[in-house]
């Protein structure tokens, strides 16, 4: 039988030949799943696990939700077709009619790239567009940023852990620093080291743009994911905005997880009340099934037909739950819960703090949050930040999962634990959150 505890389980699975992610040990969940139904996962022994992962932010209405659940049915009992590639359907149109309303500005502002299932496919797509409109070889990404694992978006991940045995990446790739206040690279923090490092990169551009290579694209998050849950200051986004529209470069805002609600709002940019030039969706836009597009200003319109293609883009059964997903954040007040149950979540995070040392910064928005786990013994830096504790951090994550609770780790060294539960999670499940939390912490962290 499959043991429940992390250890024993996880043996098993490693033997088994569906364990070929490259991750290491702690982050894998080594337990096989019988059911699930919202925010809950049974495994085959019975056991229930809270689920603050839900497929790294995809599942945006929880496990089984019954609208996606009759999205499928309604697609499989009527007579649409599975596929279509480019032939449209009036599914497709409604849903495209309904991502395109939820775009900031006017709906004709813009225009949609259906990509195939994955966020990679969807960074590639702009990218490729970028290239196109400008002439230009030249991305920007940002250190810690997470963009996919494709060759182009590997290359523009900032994780050298991740890319680092990996040659042949795509060149003309620049990265900059993010506002990661905490652990500010130019050792200030807080507005100040937003400042700072906004200033930094509009001298970048000024002098690249003075050069003979003007970059195509700049490529952030919003709030960085994988990361480590770092939202970016108002003030910084606000002025790579300036300086992007300024001399031309593309802005694209990947919005791959902290997208279509889980910040709060519908996209995480929305708070600083910037407009980028493009969009990426995936993750929660499908509704659980596969499925990424890339929203562009129309005046960067210029691909021909056939410029951009693949066979699997825009599945009917992915657009059937990703419209039933965008009706519910639409109609059924989905955001206004996100903002009340994550504030519940955020605030009890802060309590935690305050309990236990070893949790260094609360972070996030909505339903994305992290906790950094922090060496108590290290010797704090200017900013007061003590040192990565990773190995408490993963100490931690097997005891949430053997109390029943599901959440990632993310960030440098792994050191950060990520809440990101459907966006349906309940006031009594964020308290159950909390309580299994604040009993490993307990066994862990004192
Ligand atoms: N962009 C962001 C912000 C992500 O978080 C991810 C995946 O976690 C991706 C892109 C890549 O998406 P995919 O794994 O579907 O290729």
């Amino acid at each position: 039988t499959l043991s429940s505890s992390f250890d024993n389980a996880y043996y098993l699975n490693r033997q088994s030949h569906f364990e070929s992610n490259a991750r290491s040990y702690p982050r894998k969940f080594p337990i096989s799943i019988k059911s699930a139904q919202g925010v809950w996962l049974t495994d085959v022994e019975g056991k229930s696990y809270l689920d603050c992962l839900a497929g790294a932010g995809t599942l945006a209405l929880g496990h089984n939700h019954p609208n996606v659940v009759n999205a499928i049915k309604s697609v499989l009992d009527s007579q649409l077709p599975l596929h279509t590639l480019d032939l449209t359907t009036p599914l497709k149109d409604q849903f495209s009619q309904t991502v395109l309303n939820l775009l900031p500005g006017h709906p004709d502002e813009w225009r949609l790239q259906f990509c195939g299932p994955t966020g990679a496919d969807a960074n590639e797509a702009a990218f490729k567009l970028a290239k196109t409109v400008t002439g230009q070889a030249t991305i920007i990404s940002f250190t810690g940023g997470y963009h996919g694992m494709t060759n182009g978006t590997l290359s523009t991940t900032g994780n050298l852990g991740a890319k680092n045995p990996i040659q042949g990446l795509m060149p003309y790739v620049q990265f900059m620093p993010y506002p990661y206040s905490y652990r500010c690279p130019l050792g200030l923090g807080g507005e100040l080291g937003a400042e700072a490092l906004a200033n930094l990169f509009e001298r970048f551009l000024d002098d690249v743009e003075s050069g003979v290579t003007k970059p195509a694209a700049v490529i952030l998050e919003a709030i960085q994911g994988e990361g480590g849950v770092i939202p970016a200051p108002t003030s910084w986004l606000k002025r790579i905005r300036e300086v992007t529209e300024r001399l031309g470069i593309i802005l694209i805002l990947d919005e791959v997880q902290a997208g279509i609600g889980r910040s709060g709002q519908f996209f995480a940019f929305e708070e600083s009340g910037i407009v980028p030039d493009m969009i990426v969706m995936s993750k929660a836009i499908g509704g659980g099934l596969p499925m990424s597009l890339v929203a562009y200003r129309s005046n960067l319109d210029v691909w021909q037909p056939g410029a951009h293609t693949g066979t699997f883009r825009g599945n009917q059964l992915a657009m059937a739950t990703g419209l039933a997903t965008l009706e519910m954040i639409n109609q059924h007040g989905v955001l206004e819960h996100v903002n009340v149950v994550g504030n519940l979540l955020k605030s009890g995070l802060v309590k935690l703090q305050k309990k236990y040392a070893c949790i260094g910064e609360v972070r996030g928005r909505g339903l994305m949050l992290g906790i950094e786990i922090v060496d108590t013994q290290g010797a704090a830096d200017k900013l007061g930040s003590l040192p990565y504790a990773p190995e408490l951090a993963v100490n931690l994550q097997k005891a949430c999962f053997n109390l029943g609770l599901v959440a990632e780790r993310g960030g440098r060294h792994g050191a950060v634990l990520r809440f990101l539960p459907p966006l349906i999670i309940s006031h009594h499940e964020v308290e159950q959150v909390l309580q299994k939390l604040d009993q490993a912490l307990m066994m862990v962290c004192q």
